[in-house]
């Protein structure tokens, strides 16, 4: 798959940035994540346009386990929404990143709400393992996680 995706658009990460200045340059090779909250908007972002060789490259080897590019390229693939930060925290070599990412599938809004671990080494942030939980979905008066500005009850809901 192909990201055809307008680098001066808004970055599929929710950053407010737009791609060109936040995640292509990491999904180029350009740059390395400076945090683990970097690189798991740049993560989420390669699961958007569908970018799985980075997300090969940015997942720890030791945490892989039967992961490859081929099992990742074949799926399943949701239709990515928007990422939700919620907290991130860094120390050291290692940092965690608590988010929902939701997606559609089947008409239904899902999110993947995990809390993942990230470590350092030679310099580069990797991603290692996460704790999942149930979504936490917004309030009916709300605005949507869709970014639609309208109120989650008449959105999504
Ligand atoms: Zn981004
Ligand atoms: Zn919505």
């Amino acid at each position: 798959m192909n990201p055809n995706i307008d680098p001066t658009s808004s970055c599929p990460c929710s950053s407010n940035n737009t791609y060109s200045h936040c995640c292509q340059p990491l999904h180029l090779g350009v740059k390395e994540a400076r945090s683990p909250e970097q690189l798991m908007r740049s993560r989420f972002c390669a699961f958007y346009l569908g970018l799985f060789a980075y997300l090969i490259d940015t997942h720890h080897k030791s945490y892989l386990f039967d992961l490859t590019l081929q099992s990742l390229t074949a799926g399943p693939h949701p239709h990515w929404l928007t990422l939700e930060v919620i907290s991130f925290y860094e120390m050291g070599n290692q940092g965690k990143v608590t988010f929902q990412a939701w997606f559609r599938d089947n008409d239904t809004l899902n999110a993947i709400h995990e809390c993942s671990n990230f470590i350092k080494e030679n310099g580069r942030w990797y991603y290692t393992e996460g704790v999942q939980k149930d979504p936490v979905y917004p309030r009916r008066n709300a605005l949507c996680v869709c970014g639609s500005s309208r109120k989650f009850k008449q959105c999504c809901l």
